[in-house]
């Protein structure tokens, strides 16, 4: 973007950067780290307290990005800390079960009415990929319905996104991933039930499932329409299809009972990760005991893995949820509309045209005029004006997610000083966004 300057350089983070390259595919383990969308030198981090973390030039930034929700008693919280340093000196794996997975399944199921049993595993992917493998195992049938839009992590069947036409079958969104293992999935346009029933129409006896994200933050946040998942419900039991909400996101995030704790309508199967391991590699699917019943060794779709319920980090996803009663979204609930009024306000008072979309704690900014419900509509926000403000924000110490396509997040941990912190950056930044030229 000619436009955006880069107000300040990054030494050390640019020199760690340019050794990851050399090792490592675009410098980064995960695409969106890399700045691309937004250009620029990603932040090393080195430490992180609180609401804030600390890059490897020595700069700290109040973080809104919370390792993409996970964080959401902030940053080396003392007795998230204790937990896992507690847990370390006993033996990081034993590949045997252990007590820990049990406290943690007991928490998910004690928080989530529909979940009445859980299989642990070590992220969102794993669990998206499992609840796919068990719907089609369970109802005896191949094809998948998803959202266009909608992200449930890099599992093949459910890379692609493409072709928002009503019942189009999906073409694979990457090299690798080939048109027999998008084949049997379905992408459809998000908030769109006519399109749903139609697909069932269309392929009747053949849907296993229909999966969404419970309330979509992988497009910005997108929440559904009034009715939409209790239709996505009714469709698929109507269908004897099962209803899948991906809660990787969402859950023990956007309530003590996560998106299911706002709609109480309740799925066959749901998926967690992020918020449940503290900070570590845990994630879950879980539902109905009939359906988990399907799963080896009690029933026959094989599923396993070598770390699931890895002993510390069950103990940091525990010590996390433990603290994670209501005061506490409460207190994210509160810090979050505060930080959204004064995003507001401040891209007001410029003149500057956008929407701030909200589920629960979780928010982002659109650049556009018009309600965004769907990811056409997210497509056609002004992003170039995103990266003006994603660099005035950086450069005065505030750390936002690097796309205009992200959640953004917030934690208990964010206290006055770090909303005036964000209240000072923010003129700068909306007058940016309103004075840069695409
Ligand atoms: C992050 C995310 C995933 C993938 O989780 P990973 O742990 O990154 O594999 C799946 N679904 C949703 C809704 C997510 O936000």
């Amino acid at each position: 973007m000619a436009c955006v300057s880069f107000p300040y350089d990054a030494p050390v983070s640019q020199t760690l950067f340019d050794r990851a390259s050399l090792v490592t595919p675009g410098g980064v383990n995960s695409p969106v780290r890399a700045f691309r969308a937004v250009g620029g030198t990603p932040r090393f981090m080195v430490s992180g307290a609180g609401p804030y973390l600390t890059d490897a030039d020595g700069r700290e930034y109040v973080d809104l990005v919370c390792s993409w929700g996970p964080m959401i008693l902030g940053h080396a919280h003392p007795e998230v800390v204790a937990a896992v340093q507690e847990a370390v000196a006993r033996g990081t794996s034993f590949g045997t079960p252990g007590e820990g997975e049990v406290a943690l399944a007991e928490e998910i199921v004690d928080r989530i009415a529909p979940v009445e049993q859980v299989r642990l595993v070590s992220s969102g992917t794993e669990a998206t990929m499992s609840a796919i493998r068990l719907a089609r195992g369970f109802t005896g049938r191949a094809k998948v319905v998803k959202f266009a839009g909608c992200y449930h992590g890099h599992v093949d069947a459910l890379l692609a996104a493409a072709g928002s036409g009503l019942a189009t079958f999906a073409l694979p969104d990457t090299p690798g991933v080939t048109g027999a293992q998008t084949g049997d999935t379905v992408v459809l346009p998000y908030n769109d039930l006519a399109a749903v029933r139609a697909a069932f129409a269309a392929h009747p006896g053949e849907i296993a499932c229909v999966i969404t994200e419970a309330s979509p933050g992988n497009m910005g946040v997108v929440p559904p329409g009034e009715g939409f998942n209790q239709g996505l419900k009714d469709l698929c039991a109507e269908n004897g299809a099962l209803y899948i909400s991906d809660e990787v996101m969402t859950g023990f995030r956007t309530s003590r009972a996560g998106w299911y704790g706002v709609d109480g309508v309740a799925p066959d199967l749901m998926t967690f990760g992020k918020v449940m391991g503290g900070g570590f590699p845990a994630a879950a699917f879980g539902g109905r005991r009939d359906i988990m019943a399907h799963l080896a060794p009690e029933g026959p779709v094989y599923q396993a893995g070598t770390l699931s319920g890895n002993p510390v980090a069950t103990a940091a996803g525990l010590a996390q949820l433990r603290l994670l009663d209501d005061a506490a979204y409460t207190k994210v609930d509160a810090v979050s509309a505060e930080i959204r009024a004064l995003v507001t306000g401040a891209l007001t008072k410029e003149g500057v045209a956008h929407r701030l979309q909200a589920a629960s704690n979780m928010f982002s900014v659109f650049f556009t005029a018009d309600e965004v419900r769907d990811y056409e509509d997210a497509k056609k926000q002004e992003a170039f004006r995103f990266t003006a403000f994603f660099h005035s924000m950086l450069a005065d110490g505030v750390y936002l997610p690097p796309s205009a396509f992200e959640s953004w997040f917030v934690s208990t941990a964010h206290d006055e000083r770090a909303v005036e912190r964000i209240a000072a950056a923010l003129p700068a930044a909306a007058r940016a966004a309103a004075e840069v030229t695409a």
